[in-house]
């Protein structure tokens, strides 16, 4: 028989008889701990059955593949027996809840569907030049005039009604124990120093010039970052990430890095006389200096930082740090795993859910490498997992977050938990496609197999179509002035 419709796939299983189904009415929990983290084992007879874990997160795995096993099969279940191990420690999904907002609701039900596929990683985007979705008690003003943008411009579609909203404390605690329950940590995301449009706005003062700046209603790469010399801008961040920290109890913390133009501190004389005093020579070691001493305020509470890549092109690091790898075009990010460094694998072509099936099938996401040609086999350790980012420029609604992300979340699931040489794209398929009901179940409308793959021309099409769709003469505007002034 064939591998039994569970995704991701199971690293061991045996069908011991197809044509005899299992009695799974009373299953008995036996702990053995000699087993890894998140390890488990399923043995399915016909005169009972057992699952066996080290504690409480591997039973949690252990019934996750027997609620796929149930929803595929109902009461048939044919007696097997199933080991099982994740192949990494970091399997995530990233959901940007800036561009446009989900209800608690709704991200729980995106949570309920990633914990059946064995995610253990929530990174949630809450703010950006669009708005700022965090309820600050210390900064009151960040919330009343920064949490809403005057129109919406991403691509074809004008908005000219405001949008926004924030989460309130109790919202994002709710999230945080809906997570902890299904054993996924959550990680919030600040980006600095740049897409901090939305912060400026309230703030003018911790940018470099001070001039007032607009929340912005497109997408892009904006000019307006925090200054990097003023201390009031380090004692804002400080206090921010003290009260972030307050609502978000586990280790890591995101702090972006990512997309942050310099040109404001080549100018500024408080960016200039603190590369002085540091005896820095580039501006990017300044961004470097701040990720440092972030680092370094988050390290004295416990947590360590996570980056996006564009943060190795500063030579002055924090330890411990651990860079997602979206976009690596300076080829940093295979040297520093090389040197110990650890990695997420977020490959924006495969893994950037927000771009259509006809721009990236399912399949080059399902056959995406984490690991690097020029990596050296000792550092292959260093590349922790994979995670998948929803970015939401261009989704409205939930309908479409959930026909983007679904099945692609599941593509990524395997490679996070299924060894490389036990996988196969046409046997996913086939998996993938007995678990969509269950997916419903959930709440969750998948894109229909039929999708997954579109043939060359349809791919011509499509891609030329979303690019056309998504870029508008406001961030073609924008991206010239940012370019400029
Ligand atoms: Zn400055």
């Amino acid at each position: 028989m064939t591998c039994p419709c569970i995704v991701p796939k199971p690293n061991r299983c045996i069908v011991t008889d197809a044509a005899v189904f299992a009695d799974v009415r009373n299953i008995r929990k036996e702990v053995d701990t000699s087993l890894a983290d998140g390890e488990y084992t399923v043995q399915l007879t016909e005169s009972g059955s057992v699952i066996t874990a080290a504690d409480e997160k591997g039973f949690f795995y252990a019934k996750q593949t027997l609620r796929q096993l149930n929803a595929v099969y109902g009461d048939k279940i044919p007696c097997m027996v199933i080991q099982d191990a994740p192949a990494f420690a970091h399997r995530g999904f990233m959901l940007d809840s800036v561009r446009h907002m989900q209800s608690i609701d709704e991200i729980k039900t995106l949570i309920d569907a990633a914990a059946v596929f064995k995610f253990n990683v929530f990174h949630w985007h809450l703010s950006d030049d669009q708005g700022f979705r965090f309820e600050s008690e210390t900064f009151p003003e960040l919330i009343e005039q920064s949490s809403v943008r005057p129109s919406s411009d991403f691509g074809d579609v004008h908005d000219s009604n405001p949008y926004g909203g924030y989460y309130t404390k109790a919202q994002m605690r709710e999230i945080v124990q809906y997570c902890h329950d299904r054993f996924i940590t959550v990680i919030p995301e600040f980006d600095l120093p740049g897409h901090t449009s939305a912060v400026l706005h309230a703030k003018p003062e911790l940018s470099c010039t001070g001039e007032a700046v607009k929340i912005k209603t497109c997408g892009g790469v904006f000019p307006d970052i925090l200054c990097g010399g003023k201390d009031e801008v380090y004692d804002f961040l400080y206090a921010l990430l003290d009260e972030v920290c307050d609502v978000f109890p586990d280790e890591y913390i995101h702090i972006g890095g990512d997309e942050a133009p310099k040109k404001h501190w080549q100018t500024c004389v408080h960016c200039q006389k603190k590369m002085k005093e540091l005896h820095f020579t580039d501006e990017e070691q300044l961004q470097g200096y701040m990720t440092c001493r972030m680092a370094e305020h988050l390290g004295k509470k416990g947590r360590k930082v996570i980056c996006w890549n564009e943060t190795l092109a500063s030579d002055v690091l924090p330890q411990d740090l651990i860079i997602q790898n979206w976009m690596d075009r300076k080829k940093q990010c295979t040297p520093f795993a090389n040197k110990g460094g650890k990695v997420i694998y977020s490959d924006y072509y495969h893994y950037y859910t927000d771009y259509p099936y006809d721009m990236t099938p399912v399949k080059k996401t399902y056959s995406a490498d984490p690991f690097a040609q020029d990596l050296f086999p000792a550092a292959y350790q260093n590349i922790v997992g994979v995670e998948t980012p929803i970015w939401t420029e261009h989704v409205r609604d939930f309908s479409r977050l959930c026909y983007v992300t679904w099945p692609r979340f599941a593509a990524v699931s395997e490679t996070g938990w299924t060894k490389k040489e036990n996988k196969d794209y046409n046997d996913f398929k086939r998996r993938m496609i007995a678990l969509l009901p269950l997916l419903s179940e959930i709440g969750i409308q998948a894109a229909p197999p039929e999708d997954w793959d579109p043939n060359p021309v349809k791919r011509l099409f499509g891609t030329a179509t979303f690019f056309m769709h998504t870029v508008n003469k406001e961030m073609i505007v924008n991206f010239l002035k940012g370019n400029k002034d």
